[in-house]
């Protein structure tokens, strides 16, 4: 499969994300899922891929305040929190959509 792009992101509501994309699939990321899931360096040990960020480290009210393109393989987002650092490739974005086609329940 091709690198995944997305089509159009918005911000639907203060909690999530949405990203449509190009081959018509919708990801619905919660906020704090997404900063949670932040693969940034700060946020992840970049030796062990420990998560170094934790729940309770993430304001329930956290949102994205800002966010651009790199290039054209990520998305950078800036959080409520003054986290900006955070880089996410499509191919990561897609990887992580939360929804039960992309992530069935096994348990
Ligand atoms: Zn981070
Ligand atoms: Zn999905």
């Amino acid at each position: 499969m091709a690198t995944p792009s997305p089509k159009h992101i918005e911000a639907p509501d203060s909690r999530s994300v949405r990203i449509v994309w190009r081959d018509g699939h919708e990801s619905l990321y919660g906020n704090q899922y997404l900063r949670l899931s932040c693969p940034c360096a700060a946020c992840v040990n970049e030796w062990t891929g420990e998560r170094t960020i934790r729940e309770s480290d993430v304001p329930m009210e956290i949102r994205p305040v800002s966010w651009h393109l790199v290039g054209n393989y990520a998305l950078s987002v800036g959080f409520s929190d003054g986290h900006d650092t955070g880089i996410y490739s499509f191919e990561f974005l897609r990887d992580h959509c939360p929804c039960p086609s992309c992530h069935p329940k096994t348990r």
